[in-house]
């Protein structure tokens, strides 16, 4: 394995442990670090490959995984995991649950109370937003599969409901 592909295997294991970080880029780089162990490359080679687009989006299409700097006055950086769940009644459960607070990711229940621009509603298959759940930008899209996963369910069990009858 080369290292970009060490760092963006640990960057995505250390989303999983903690589903939502938020806190500073160093806090990050050493727990990646730490995460990868003694072979671990120097933090500035960790900080700019984290700081690198590309990385960002490869880590959101290939590796389940979010990466990007808050635009909260700290600069604050997110790491979200946005692996999804394959069981429709988890994700239903998922679906069904509400955060503390309407400032939170209904995703990821990231607080995001005073960051201007953060989250989104959630649109619904008619197009009209859906103002109790909001959602970063890239937590959007593991919230609809979860939609999609527990739609699909319902209407595999209504079709076989009806076959029944
Ligand atoms: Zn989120």
């Amino acid at each position: 394995m080369d290292t970009n592909q060490i760092l963006l295997a640990h960057t995505q294991y250390v989303a999983k442990f903690y589903q939502a970080y938020r806190g500073p880029l160093e806090k990050l780089i050493e727990l990646i670090r730490y995460s990868i162990g003694e072979a671990a490359p120097a933090p500035d080679r960790v900080r700019n490959f984290l700081m690198r687009e590309s990385t960002q989006r490869t880590l959101e299409q290939e590796w389940e995984t979010a990466l990007w700097r808050s635009a909260d006055r700290t600069k604050s950086w997110r790491l979200v995991c946005l692996a999804t769940q394959t069981d429709p009644e988890v994700a239903a459960r998922l679906l069904a649950k509400r955060p503390p607070s309407p400032d939170c990711c209904s995703f990821c229940w990231a607080d995001e109370r005073g960051v201007m621009g953060a989250l989104i509603s959630e649109i619904d298959l008619y197009g009209n937003e859906v103002p109790a759940v909001r959602l970063h930008r890239q937590c959007a899209r593991p919230w609809k599969l979860h939609r999609d996963l527990v739609a699909r369910a319902s209407g595999a069990a209504s079709n076989i409901r009806e076959s029944l009858l």
